[in-house]
């Protein structure tokens, strides 16, 4: 349930003063060896770079891998941790060699992160490095364990770590868990590819948050959800039984201080920037900083660089391009390749396009400090941003901290998440050579108006959404999820008790029976004609009806003339067909309409949708009504089903957002109907008929009786059948255990009559 926004700030406020534990594989800090022992060296990646300031702002523990293992110097390595944890609160989790490797380099570099990014091609799998991913996420566990007091946030970040949050819960299960996924979340017709793909979403949904980099990754989420556990979502929470699962979408950003403080003051930046003015002069530079990873797009950007230079041969000796490329995982073969081929094509293009006076390229294969990474984002005319899949990227948002004046260019691909809420950067599309290549060109000529315009407003953005309040956004929500837990279980519907129900009925007077019929009265048939209703049913409806002390009312989603034959000789009954839309009440003796004069031409349009849908999986077909058509599934396959009524829901609701029509689930079906003619919208009739109830019962299995539930008021023995989510107050386990409820009814009815 969203909170209002006053309520939210207080919980960020307040979560300013609970303590944190933040759990990643790396430490900030990394153990390096030297010859007289060991020395710590302070990590820059892109995930340091966020958490050391909130940490040094919020306070807390750090829980990860500190590098450097092995049998040399174990005492010295020894003092230095100890040294971490009591100076800097930093607490090393040490893996067994074997163990660091299957799962660093083996399952989350080598399987993980490839699905991850959409390079299934690169994906290489072995059960013995799940096993030490499943190992080393279990030593993360206990660590967590050990440190964690109560009321602690524990916040779990990456990929490295997707079964931290279920070993937790199982452990700790009242602890505050969030979990925050740094790398992109891929497609859902890609995520199935990943080996163990279960066990990984059971996993991170141990969680109380779970937090990505862009509403994309979120709903790519929701959809692996469906398509692999079968778990429907809301667009903001999950239920894992009784528990919900928060869902968030919080871009991380910088610390902006942390760079644009060494452009003001910093004494090697200055003279670094000088140097670089001078050694530049009369040329334009583009920068790009990259780790050398195959995602980052680095071969494709020399290839659009090359295409660029030849294609306007006025840029020659007038553009550098300078490419930081920082060594990364080259444990790994695919990295030693993308090494060899980048150096390849460097010298390639250097030595067939350059000349006495100018090298194009200028490639760097080391890490930089940050006091020249600066300097060359304060000089860079153009900052190059070409992943070809990336979580954030945060080289985006530093080079931008650095244009206060707005005198640059970003040029962004669109398949970052920066590009999200970075729309005033120059978007491209990183494989696409030649219109990358002129969207470079473009940069270097901007005029100045329109590149200051953009940059400034990028700028400001990027002050604002920096990494504090990314942290506390992600905090304030964890908190806020908490708390939704006991409000969440106060809401859950309860067993309904047969006893208490019957005693209800039976003092009651004036009794409203509101009874769905498929999955309700019956069990599903595999076509909807095979479910016509059993002599017993009958019976019971009839005795029902006949009770002059109850209105019952039969309500469905099936068409009126089918539910007329079935149901048309039970005297005394309300009958409802489409969901709301046409309704027969036991005084008239013929159908009304809820609303007169319904537009179908539309079915036009719907109707090849769904024929196309029946044409991709046999075994379905569409079912045409009065006011709606239904794409069934329930004869094809399962899982293909499933995945296909996802993707046709998702085509749908965005056809349809502007129209009254909308395009639900039920059970095993898809249905394109009126917004309108739903089963809360035909209950007011129903109820100025019988004034003043005393005993108010609806039950139902589908989303459409969902509408009914909510519009009964407190105090209605709304009754939903099966598992799932639901707003009724009680279930009950299927079709047959409300049919002994029913039976309970008409026995007591019985027993009145005849006392
Ligand atoms: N960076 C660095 N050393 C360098 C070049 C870059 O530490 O020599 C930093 C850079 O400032 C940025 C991070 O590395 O903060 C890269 O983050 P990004 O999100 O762009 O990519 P990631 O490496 O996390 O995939």
């Amino acid at each position: 349930m969203a909170l209002h926004p006053l309520s939210r700030l207080s919980a960020v406020q307040s979560s300013v003063g609970a303590r944190v534990i933040v759990v990643s594989n790396r430490l900030p800090l990394t153990l390096r060896k030297t010859e007289d022992g060991w020395s710590t060296e302070r990590s820059s990646g892109g995930l340091a770079s966020a958490m050391n300031p909130l940490l040094r702002k919020g306070g807390g523990d750090w829980i990860g891998w500190p590098g450097g293992g092995g049998e040399d110097d174990v005492q010295g390595r020894m003092a230095i941790l100890a040294q971490w944890a009591e100076d800097e609160r930093c607490f090393a989790v040490d893996l067994p060699e074997k163990v660091a490797t299957g799962f660093y380099e083996g399952y989350a570099n080598q399987t993980l992160w490839p699905v991850f990014h959409n390079f299934p091609s690169q994906l290489k799998f072995d059960a013995k490095s799940w096993e030490a991913y499943i190992e080393a996420n279990r030593i993360f566990c206990e660590a967590v364990v050990n440190r964690y007091g109560p009321n602690d946030l524990i916040w779990v970040h990456d990929y490295h770590l997707m079964l931290l949050p279920q070993m937790l819960r199982d452990r700790l299960p009242d602890a505050a868990i969030g979990f925050f996924l740094h790398i992109p979340f891929p497609s859902s017709e890609i995520f199935p590819v990943l080996p163990r793909r279960e066990e990984l979403l059971e996993g991170l949904l141990g969680a109380d948050l779970l937090a990505f980099q862009t509403h994309g990754h979120l709903q790519q989420f929701r959809a692996a959800l469906l398509r692999v556990l079968g778990m429907e979502s809301k667009i903001q929470q999950v239920a894992v039984g009784s528990r919900p699962v928060r869902l968030e979408a919080l871009p991380i950003g910088i610390a902006p201080e942390e760079y644009t403080d060494l452009l003001k003051s910093d004494k090697t930046t200055a003279d670094q920037y000088a140097e670089w003015v001078a050694r530049y002069s009369g040329r334009k530079v583009v920068l790009a900083v990259d780790r050398l990873d195959y995602t980052k797009g680095v071969i494709e950007r020399l290839r659009a660089y090359a295409h660029l230079l030849r294609s306007s041969p006025e840029l020659k000796e007038k553009v550098v391009l300078i490419q930081i490329a920082v060594p990364s995982r080259e444990g790994i073969d695919t990295y030693q390749e993308l090494r060899t081929e980048v150096n390849r094509l460097v010298g390639e293009m250097n030595g067939k396009l350059g000349t006495p006076e100018w090298t194009p390229l200028v490639y760097i294969n080391r890490s930089i400090e940050r006091t020249e990474l600066v300097g060359l984002y304060k000089l860079a005319d153009v900052c190059w941003v070409g992943s070809l899949r990336d979580g954030m990227n945060l080289v985006a948002k530093e080079y931008v901290a650095c244009k206060p004046e707005g005198d640059g260019v970003l040029v962004l691909s669109e398949f970052a998440g920066a590009a999200a809420e970075m729309g005033e950067a120059l978007l491209i599309n990183p494989f696409d050579e030649e219109r990358t290549a002129a969207t470079i060109e473009r940069a270097l000529a901007l005029d100045d108006q329109e590149r200051r315009q953009r940059m400034q407003t990028l700028h400001h953005r990027v002050l604002r959404n920096n990494v504090f309040r990314w942290g506390e956004r992600f905090l304030g929500a964890l908190q806020e999820a908490v708390s939704e837990r006991g409000r969440y279980i106060d809401t859950q519907p309860q067993r309904l008790r047969p006893t208490e129900i019957r005693d209800a009925y039976a003092r009651a007077k004036r009794r409203v029976l509101i009874l769905d019929y498929d999955g309700t009265l019956v069990p599903f048939a595999k076509r909807p004609q095979q479910a016509a209703p059993p002599t017993r049913i009958l019976d019971l409806l009839n005795a029902l009806a006949s009770e002059p002390q109850n209105c019952v009312a039969l309500m469905s989603g099936r068409s009126a003339e089918n539910l007329d034959r079935w149901f048309g000789m039970i005297r005394g009954m309300w009958i409802v067909a489409e969901h709301g839309a046409e309704f027969k009440s036991p005084s008239a003796p013929a159908w009304e309409y809820l609303r007169p004069q319904v537009p179908t031409e539309w079915k036009s349009t719907v109707m090849p949708i769904l024929e196309h849908f029946v044409d991709r999986i046999p075994g379905s077909f569409v079912e045409e009504k009065k006011y709606g058509l239904v794409w069934h599934y329930r004869m094809a396959d399962p899982e293909f089903g499933e995945w296909l009524a996802n993707e046709l829901v998702s085509m749908l609701e965005a056809m349809l957002a502007e129209t009254e029509l909308r395009a639900f689930r039920g059970e095993k079906i898809v249905e394109v109907k009126p917004v309108w003619a739903n089963k809360g919208e035909v209950l007011e009739r129903l109820l100025a008929s019988r004034s003043d109830p005393d005993f108010l019962f609806a039950a139902g299995d589908d989303r459409t009786d969902e509408d009914l539930f909510e519009r009964l008021q407190s105090g209605a023995w709304t009754v939903h059948i099966g598992p799932g989510p639901t707003r009724a107050s009680y279930v009950v386990a299927n079709f047959e255990a409300l049919r002994r409820v029913l039976e309970l009814f008409a026995e007591s009815g019985n027993l009145s009559k005849t006392s």
